[in-house]
């Protein structure tokens, strides 16, 4: 009897993302109006839910900072006003402005300027500001400046945990693992796909952690439940 040979790890997130699309269609993000709204809602989404996020931009809408020049004209403290919604604003607050003086003085207050650096550099710079990890840089560089790089978050770690994907399970510090193995699972897709692949697989992950993959895993009915066999759980 032929031998079937077991699915990577790299092809069974690969399958994943067709499951999830075809379960929850397109995702439609990142949602905000603009690439700079976009930078916004990165920052403030950092240990937050979203509700509180949306807070936070409609503040900022009516105070008319949602540009670089409103935003660059508010006080350090009605900034941390503005945002207190989200939480955390006494150190979201400055590392916004920090965003904002670095892309005045450094890319003439221009994000499509800054977009047209390189990745691998571009995201060190990113790295390189306050209040910037690699999932806020990579958010940016993905859904802000369209740059062809994953993106990972709390959702995809406990998924590939709970599906064994990665050895060693990913833990606190295991994010370049997991973006190195969304990179592979679309490895064979065309490389001007890749952003757009990144772009809906991220979104998914939300999606299906909000609805299946929380902190304690609701497997009946989740779409990714029939890949749990491969690692012999049960649905
Ligand atoms: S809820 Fe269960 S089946 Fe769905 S992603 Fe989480 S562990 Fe997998």
């Amino acid at each position: 009897m032929k031998k079937v040979r077991k699915p990577s790890p790299a092809e069974r997130l690969r399958r994943m993302h067709d499951r999830l699309a075809a379960a929850y269609g397109p995702q439609h993000w990142w949602p905000a109006q603009t690439p700079f709204e976009v930078v916004l809602g990165a920052y403030l989404t950092q240990n937050t839910a979203w509700k509180a996020v949306e807070r936070s931009l409609a503040n900022l809408r009516e105070a008319g900072a949602l540009t670089l020049d409103g935003l660059w004209s508010l006080p350090l403290v009605d900034l941390q006003e503005l945002i207190r919604p989200s939480g955390f604003h006494s150190r979201k607050a400055p590392a916004l402005l920090a965003f904002v003086s670095m892309l005045d003085e450094e890319f003439g207050g221009s994000l499509e300027t800054l977009a047209a650096a390189p990745t691998a550099a571009l995201r060190q710079r990113l790295l390189a500001l306050p209040g910037v990890g690699p999932e806020t840089a990579d958010a940016i560089l993905l859904y802000a400046l369209h740059h062809p790089v994953p993106v990972a978050d709390e959702y995809l770690r406990r998924i590939a945990g709970r599906h064994q994907l990665l050895t060693p399970q990913p833990g606190r510090k295991g994010y370049e693992a997991l973006v190195e193995l969304t990179r592979q699972a679309f490895a064979s897709d065309p490389p001007a796909s890749h952003a757009r692949f990144f772009n809906e697989f991220h979104a998914l992950a939300v999606a299906v952690g909000k609805a299946h993959c929380g902190r304690t895993a609701r497997c009946e009915g989740c779409p990714l439940a029939s890949d749990l066999r491969l690692v012999g759980k049960s649905e």
